[in-house]
């Protein structure tokens, strides 16, 4: 492929609508986490033309812009890449391969997570990075927000609507936030800010239930840096972090120059890497800025930079022709194997007399994480038709099944075997780790 880009937040899908007006083929790998953390924000007012906009709606209208304009998405993570030979070589999650003449690198940054005894423990089970995601599960509890900029504002605001009290841990007598959002606080009677602490340990307990052990966060223990005391924060149900990114630079980062923190050097006032023919784009160049604005803006620097690398080694549509046909081929599968549970009475049929393997992804509507392991699930059913039976259930909808399996958060797998619950995973799963966890359940008594 002429162009292929690694990532589809704004900067991949941006530079995804320059390649495809350029006249090149270009195809965005989406990654396991599609459309990216914008999906996971609520209003963005920053957005040129959008008064206000929801992050997921923006994402979702630029990619039908990208896919209009004939952009190929691809539903596979590029696991690492190849630049002994050119064209280069792309290895995918799926085990399938690319060869790409150009590279977009648009990966984006990850959440941080504090390192912190506890975190790791209830990590699902109170502790997380994603309040849209969490917030519906923390109704008329206490939690708190570690962090000082403009992403634990925006979690603390996407909190307070469900919960009893939303507290803000700073580190520092103030934060960094922007003060416009700073202000947007004050309309919310039940966020308060905590200046100078630091949560040193998550706290928590572990319950017997019918379908295993449950675990939840009771307690967080702090540190006041400026008063020197320590104290336990009591009743605390949800921690949820929002202390910065990591930039997701991995796949490329032997073949590219990064710096120090490993975000990727671009060269001079271009997108530009040390390696000819691979460009990046987004966060995981840019440390200073990180706006989806700015993303976007790289990204279309990186289609344009990309499309004169092309056209400077004689690309053209006749030599595109030739060389198409060696380079990757799709192929698509509609087809569906996964069966809906919208009630006790679905659940019941679909466990009963059914000596396999049963995976049930929950999901909610709400759930930016959700819906992006969705299309992931389904593909993964499809691959293992026969050897699993799968299921997904709306936890909006089948209410009375998330009762009774005592599901916690979203998403959720569970696996069930012989009709009896095996495993359960609150977390957002991968193809792999789906596929592993099949072969795993079925060679277990
Ligand atoms: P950020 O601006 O890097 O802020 C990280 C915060 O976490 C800082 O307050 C930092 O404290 C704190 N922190 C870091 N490590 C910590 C630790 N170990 N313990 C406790 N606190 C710690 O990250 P961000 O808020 O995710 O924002 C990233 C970018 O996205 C920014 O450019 C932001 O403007 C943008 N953004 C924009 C919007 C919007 O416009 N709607 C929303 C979200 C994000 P210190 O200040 O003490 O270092």
């Amino acid at each position: 492929m002429p162009v292929a880009i690694i990532g589809s937040g704004p900067a991949g899908l941006t530079a995804g609508i320059y390649g495809a007006r350029g006249g090149f083929k270009t195809y965005i790998f989406e990654g396991n986490k599609p459309g990216g953390l914008l999906t996971e924000t609520t209003e963005v007012e920053n957005w040129p033309g959008e008064e206000i906009v929801l992050g997921p709606e923006l994402i979702e209208k630029v990619h039908k812009q990208a896919e209009r304009l004939g952009v190929t998405f691809v539903a596979d993570s590029v696991e690492s890449i190849d630049t002994s030979s050119w064209p280069y070589k792309l290895t995918l999650e799926s085990g399938d391969h690319a060869y790409a003449l150009s590279i977009i690198v648009a990966t984006g940054a990850t959440p941080r997570r504090l390192g912190i005894p506890g975190e790791s423990e209830y990590w699902g089970y109170g502790v997380t990075t994603c309040a849209v995601c969490d917030a519906p599960f923390r109704k008329g509890q206490d939690v708190i927000v570690i962090g000082g900029g403009d992403s634990a504002v925006e979690e603390a605001i996407q909190l307070a609507p469900h919960v009893r009290k939303v507290t803000l841990m700073v580190r520092k007598d103030h934060m960094r936030a922007a003060s416009r959002m700073q202000d947007r606080i004050s309309g919310y009677k039940n966020i308060s800010v905590m200046y100078n602490v630091d949560v040193l340990e998550v706290l928590g307990e572990e319950k017997e239930t019918p379908c295993g052990t449950i675990k939840s966060v009771t307690a967080v223990r702090v540190y006041n840096n400026k008063e020197k005391t320590e104290f336990i924060m009591q009743d605390i149900k949800g921690v949820f972090l929002a202390i910065g990114h990591t930039p997701n630079s991995q796949v490329v980062r032997e073949h590219v120059s990064c710096d120090e923190d490993g975000y990727i050097k671009a060269v001079g006032r271009s997108q530009r890497t040390s390696q000819e023919g691979i460009f990046v784009a987004g966060d995981v160049a840019d440390h200073v800025y990180r706006q989806a604005i700015t993303s976007a803006g790289s990204g279309c620097m990186a289609a344009l930079d990309a499309a004169a690398f092309l056209g400077n080694i004689g690309f053209n549509e006749a030599y595109a022709e030739e060389i198409e046909p060696n380079l990757f081929y799709l192929q698509s599968d509609d087809h569906q194997a996964v069966t809906y549970i919208n009630d006790m009475q679905d659940f019941n049929q679909v466990i009963q007399d059914n000596d396999g393997v049963v995976v049930i992804d929950f999901y909610g509507q709400s759930c930016p994480s959700c819906l992006q392991m969705l299309p992931v699930y389904e593909q993964v059913a499809r691959e293992l038709e026969g050897n699993a039976t799968f299921a997904k259930v709306d936890v909006d909808v089948a209410e009375d099944v998330v009762k009774h399996l005592n599901v916690v958060k979203v998403p959720c797998i569970m696996v069930f075997k012989g009709g009896k619950p095996q495993e359960t995973f609150y977390k957002t799963m991968r193809r792999k780790e789906l596929t592993c966890l099949v072969s795993t359940a079925r060679q277990g008594n």
